[in-house]
């Protein structure tokens, strides 16, 4: 039997936890950054087209 190498063990499914981040354009026409689906954009801190965040 030979030893398992480490690329082989990561490409199992059952190794696949970590998914690539969902983002979506912000809403605020003024930012269209990619931002989080429903929460608070980081950039300009408007969700819902208003300011719930200080902006950055
Ligand atoms: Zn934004």
């Amino acid at each position: 039997m030979h030893k398992k190498s480490r690329a082989r063990t990561r490409r199992r499914r059952a190794h696949w936890k970590a998914t690539p981040p969902l983002l979506v354009k912000c809403a605020n026409s003024a930012c269209s950054l990619p931002t989080p689906p429903h929460a608070a954009c980081r950039h300009c801190g408007m969700y819902r087209g208003r300011q719930v965040l200080p902006p950055a």
